[in-house]
């Protein structure tokens, strides 16, 4: 059995519809990569396994739970760590506090996350709003790792983010499956990068699942038709 699965997913804002087939699967300890042009429905589809966008037709599955009914903090309960898209930290609380705030108790804690993101380590007391990009991005990484998921979502992993840092973020995801062993679904646009982690790929084209499979089967074909790259 998958670990995750969406099969058919449709959702919609208001009147205007954002999936309208969205079938994808995430094995135990693997990582997925989510592609796909702005706008073609990436984070809408986060939004929806976590419950944030209903989800009007189509089963979304998490380790044999049905997530299609379930209020969006029980989502969470069950066991999925999310980074969103600009790395939204609780500004006016310090580095130690926004890891605290919604631990679990498990695996990660305050020691690992340290060791796997040491600037974090270095500035406990500082405020979430004073840190960089990157520290943001970490520190939004150590606190979805702090409530002990067993998938961890990041949209937008390195987005925005300076070439150096980018390369830290790239390095404790390749970590995090290695030592770890954690299911990670990940969107961003870095193929080289992606490559290096991503045991699987999806591509969403206007809302619908148009290819997933291995990322070794990402041709140059299908980069160029729907990635533009
Ligand atoms: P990006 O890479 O630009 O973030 P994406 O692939 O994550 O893109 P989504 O943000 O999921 O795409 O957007 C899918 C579609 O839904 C787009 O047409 C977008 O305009 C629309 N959409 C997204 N959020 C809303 C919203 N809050 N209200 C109305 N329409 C929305």
């Amino acid at each position: 059995m998958s670990l995750l699965s969406l099969d058919g997913v449709s959702a919609f804002y208001g009147a205007s519809q954002a999936l309208f087939d969205v079938s994808l699967t995430l094995e135990e300890g693997q990582v997925l990569a989510l592609l796909g042009r702005n706008g073609m429905g990436k984070t809408t589809t986060i939004k929806t396994i976590f419950r944030m966008v209903p989800a009007r037709t189509g089963a979304i599955r998490f380790d044999g739970n049905d997530l299609s009914t379930l209020p969006s903090h029980k989502v969470a309960r069950l066991g999925l760590g999310l980074v969103p898209e600009g790395r939204r930290c609780f500004a006016k609380l310090s580095v130690s506090e926004n890891l605290t705030a919604a631990a679990r108790p498990g695996h990660w804690d305050l020691a690992r996350v340290a060791a796997l993101f040491p600037r974090l380590a270095e500035r406990p007391d500082q405020m979430a709003a004073s840190l960089s990009g990157g520290e943001q991005q970490m520190l939004a990484i150590g606190r979805a790792l702090m409530t002990n998921p067993r998938l961890l979502v990041l949209d937008e992993a390195t987005e925005g983010l300076a070439p150096i840092v980018r390369q830290e973020i790239w390095a404790a995801i390749a970590q995090l499956k290695r030592d770890s062993g954690l299911s990670i679904l990940v969107v961003d646009k870095s193929l080289r990068e992606l490559e290096q982690v991503a045991d699987s790929a999806a591509i969403l084209q206007r809302g619908a699942t148009v290819w997933s499979g291995p990322f070794v089967d990402l041709s140059a074909e299908l980069r160029d038709r729907y990635l533009g790259v």
